[in-house]
């Protein structure tokens, strides 16, 4: 059975590898003896930390870098007044285009070729937000209509084009495999969940 489903054997494995070699560790130490353990640890320690290092294929912005991007192009002061050419069209929009600021855009970029190199579709709802569609969404918070908590127009980061609102359907949360791929590797890129809303992640740099 295992060796008629390469595809799905790699996409199964991957996450699973790191744990498989905790539970053998222990019984090859014990026939090999203490070389072969501390060879075993060290491989258990790469096997840990080479994700880490490895999936990322260029430069991204640090944050310092972000913090002199915004003030040298004053974005916070325009929040959600962001001009087209400013803004970068993404990949990855749930309803077809999506557009971010070119720091998180190409951040952004990275990120979903090395998900999708894990089986991972990033996809979402919301990036930039206009003033004027997240006074609409804000309104529709205040009367209800929204569960999820939305900040005013001219305050949130979909504003300034550093957030994302991940989608594989629903929006995500704990169980789902983008939550899980996020939660292990979004920070390399410089994602991060700043609130305890489980799909909505922001670029702050790396
Ligand atoms: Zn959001």
């Amino acid at each position: 059975m295992a060796s008629t489903s390469a595809q799905a054997e790699t996409t199964e494995q991957a996450p699973a590898a790191p744990v498989a070699e905790f539970s053998v560790t222990p019984m090859a130490s014990q026939s090999t003896g203490r070389t072969a353990d501390a060879f075993m640890t060290l491989g258990m320690m790469l096997g840990i930390t080479a994700p880490a290092t490895a999936i990322r294929s260029g430069d991204i912005y640090t944050g310092a870098e972000l913090d002199n991007y915004m003030q040298v192009h004053n974005i916070e002061e325009r929040n959600g007044h962001l001009s087209t050419s400013e803004l970068t069209e993404v990949t990855g929009g749930w309803y077809g285009t999506g557009h971010l600021l070119a720091p998180a855009a190409e951040s952004w970029e990275q990120m979903r070729a090395a998900a999708a190199a894990a089986g991972i579709d990033l996809q979402a709802t919301d990036m930039y937000r206009s003033w004027e569609s997240q006074n609409r969404a804000y309104e529709a918070h205040l009367r209800g209509d929204k569960a999820a908590n939305v900040l005013p127009p001219g305050t949130s980061e979909h504003g300034n084009g550093l957030a994302v609102d991940i989608t594989n359907g629903h929006i995500i949360g704990q169980g789902d495999p983008e939550w899980a791929w996020m939660n292990t590797h979004a920070a390399q890129f410089g994602w991060y969940p700043i609130s305890n809303e489980t799909w909505h992640w922001e670029f702050r740099g790396v």
